[in-house]
C-alpha cells in the first residue's frame, strides 16, 4: 500500500501561498478542425489507405479531432515527394536562400506561440507552463539557431565539404511533440535534407499545425512532410528504400527494433532511446535548491522526459532532513487541468501509460520499495498520477532499473563520492545526470565519472539549441542539437 502524505503538516505553513484561484487559459481563441488530413508535398491530402484515428485529451478524455493513418501507399508519396524536392529545389538552393525559410518558420511560430502552446497541453496533457515557457520557445529557438548554421556549414566542420545526405525519415514519441519535431526538421534542412515526419499517434496535432506554418511560410512543397499514424507507419518510413537516414525519438524497446531493421543496408541513423537519470545530493548541497531541482526534475514534468531525473541518490548525512523538505514539497504541488496556469503536474498521455506508471508502482510495492504519495486531490475525469517517492529499494529493484515515464521517484542513500558514482553508473542506461554540491572540485570529479550524454551541476533539465543533447548505452547513438547536431545530418 502506498502511503499518502498529509496536507495538515505543512498546512500552516504554506497555506496562504498555494492557495490559487483557477487561473485557465481559455482555448476559445485557437482554431482546430474536426479531421487533419496529411501533409505530403505541400498540401493537405487525405490518406489513400482512408483510415483516420482519434486524438484525445487526456485531461478529459474527450476526442479532440480525427487524424490520416498513414498506411503504405502514402508514406510511399511522402517519401516520392521529399526525393522530387531535394533532388530538383533544396539541395540546389543557395544556403543562404535555405536558411530564410528557416528563420521564417521561427517566427511564424513564435507569432503563433500561444495557439501552439494551448494546442500542446490539450493534446498531450503537460501544464501550460511548461508547454508555454519551455517547449514552444525552445522549438522556436531550434528553428532560429540551425537557420544560422545554413550558409555556415563549412565553417562547422572544416577540412570537410559539407553535403546533405538526401530525404531523413523522423519519427518522434509524445512528450514533447512540437520540440522533437524542431529538434530533427530543423538541422536536417540547415543541412539540405528533406524530410518525412512521424509524430506520435497521440501527440500529433502541434506537427500538424507546424505543418500549416510550414506551408505558410511557403516552404517549396515536398521539403517537409508530415504522416501521421502508429508504429506501421513509423515502421514503414524505416523500412522505405527512398529514405537515406532515420532519426528516431523513443523507447528502447522500438529503438532496438529499428536498429535491427537498418543493419545491413546505407542508411545512417541517430537514435534518442530511454533514460534513467541519477540525481546526486551531497551533503555540502544547498539543501531548498537541491529540492527544487528535484522537484523539476521529476515531477514538473509528469516525468515524461527520457532524461528525468527518476534515481535520486542522497548522501546519508542529510537523507531525513531532505526527505522530509521533498514531503512538504510535494504536498503543494497542484496536479490538474493542464490548461490552468497554477498546474504544477498535467495529466498522463494516455491511458496505457497510466496503466504502465501503476504496473510499475505495483510491482516496486510487491518487491518491498516503501511507497509515498501526495494527498492532492485528483479530477474524476482523464489520466492522473499523483507525485509518489519509494524510499528502502535496491539496486537491483525494477523501479530502479526500468524507465517508467511517470512521476515516480526511486530514492536511495549513499555514504561516499565512490559509492554514489558506481551507483549511478549502475544502469543500462546512460542519457544524462545532475550532481549538487557546494565545491566546483566535486562536480568535475563525478561528472566526469558518470556515464551519461548530458549532466547538470546545481539545476536540472536545462535545454539549449547550442548544446548537444545524446545518450551511452541503451540511451542510443548520435548527438542531437548544437553544432554535433548538424554531423548528423552531413555525409
Ligand atoms: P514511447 O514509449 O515514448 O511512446 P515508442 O517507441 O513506443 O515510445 O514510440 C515512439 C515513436 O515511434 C512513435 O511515433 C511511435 O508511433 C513510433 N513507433 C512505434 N513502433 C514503431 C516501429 N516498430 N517502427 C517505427 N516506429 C515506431
Amino acid at each position: 500500500m502506498a502511503k499518502q502524505g498529509s496536507k495538515k503538516n505543512v498546512k500552516l505553513k504554506f497555506d496562504t501561498q498555494w492557495q490559487y484561484s483557477a487561473a485557465p487559459e481559455s482555448p476559445d481563441h485557437i482554431i482546430l478542425s474536426d479531421k487533419y488530413d496529411l501533409f505530403i508535398n505541400g498540401k493537405f491530402t487525405p490518406p489513400q489507405s482512408k483510415k483516420y484515428f482519434d486524438t484525445i485529451n487526456p485531461a478529459k478524455e474527450t476526442r479532440i479531432a480525427s487524424v490520416a493513418e498513414a498506411g503504405q501507399a502514402d508514406v510511399d508519396a511522402a517519401v516520392s515527394a521529399a526525393r522530387q524536392a531535394y533532388n530538383k529545389v533544396w539541395s540546389k538552393m543557395p544556403a543562404r536562400e535555405r536558411g530564410k525559410y528557416i528563420y521564417r518558420i521561427a517566427r511564424l511560430m513564435q507569432e503563433r506561440a500561444r495557439e501552439l502552446a494551448i494546442i500542446e497541453s490539450m493534446d498531450g496533457g503537460k501544464p501550460i507552463r511548461e508547454s508555454r515557457d519551455i517547449d514552444v520557445p525552445l522549438a522556436a529557438a531550434h528553428f532560429f539557431y540551425y537557420a544560422g548554421w545554413a550558409d555556415k556549414l563549412d565553417y562547422a566542420l572544416p577540412g570537410m565539404k559539407a553535403e546533405p545526405m538526401g530525404v531523413a525519415g523522423q519519427i518522434i514519441p509524445w512528450n514533447f511533440p512540437l520540440l522533437m519535431a524542431a529538434w530533427k526538421i530543423a538541422p536536417a534542412l540547415a543541412c539540405g535534407n528533406t524530410v518525412v515526419l512521424k509524430p506520435a499517434e497521440t501527440t500529433p496535432l502541434t506537427a500538424l499545425k507546424l505543418a500549416e506554418i510550414i506551408r505558410d511560410a511557403d516552404l517549396p512543397p515536398g521539403v517537409v512532410n508530415i504522416v501521421t499514424g502508429a508504429g506501421a507507419t513509423g515502421a514503414a518510413i524505416v523500412n522505405h528504400a527512398g529514405i537515406d537516414k532515420i532519426a528516431f525519438t523513443g523507447s528502447t524497446d522500438v529503438g532496438k527494433i529499428i536498429q535491427k531493421a537498418l543493419a545491413g543496408t546505407s542508411k545512417k541513423f541517430t537514435l534518442e532511446l530511454g533514460g534513467k537519470a541519477a540525481n546526486i545530493i551531497f551533503e555540502d548541497a544547498a539543501i531548498d535548491q537541491a529540492v527544487e531541482g528535484i522537484v523539476n526534475g521529476i515531477f514538473f514534468n509528469q516525468g515524461h522526459v527520457c532524461c528525468a531525473g527518476s534515481r535520486l541518490f542522497v548522501q546519508e548525512s542529510i537523507a531525513n532532513t531532505l526527505l522530509r523538505k521533498l514531503k512538504d514539497r510535494m504536498e503543494t504541488l497542484i496536479v490538474g487541468d493542464p490548461l490552468d496556469k497554477n498546474t504544477d503536474i498535467g495529466a498522463i498521455n494516455s491511458r496505457d501509460q497510466l496503466n504502465k506508471i501503476k504496473s510499475l508502482v505495483k510491482i516496486g510495492i510487491n518487491e518491498g520499495g516503501e511507497c509515498y504519495q501526495s494527498s492532492c486531490s485528483l479530477p474524476s475525469k482523464g489520466f492522473w498520477f499523483r507525485p509518489t517517492i519509494f524510499t528502502n529499494v535496491a539496486q537491483s529493484s525494477k523501479i530502479v532499473q526500468e524507465e517508467i515515464f511517470g512521476p515516480v521517484l526511486a530514492i536511495q542513500t549513499f555514504r561516499t563520492v565512490e559509492e554514489a558514482i558506481e551507483k549511478a553508473n549502475n544502469t543500462p542506461y546512460g542519457l544524462s545526470g545532475g550532481v549538487w554540491t557546494d565545491k566546483g572540485s566535486k562536480v568535475f570529479k563525478v561528472t566526469s565519472k558518470i556515464k551519461a550524454g548530458v549532466l547538470w551541476a546545481n539545476t536540472f533539465n536545462k535545454f539549449d539549441p547550442t548544446s548537444p543533447f545524446g545518450g551511452y548505452k541503451e540511451s542510443g547513438s548520435g548527438r542531437e542539437g548544437g553544432m554535433h547536431g548538424l554531423s548528423a545530418y552531413l555525409k
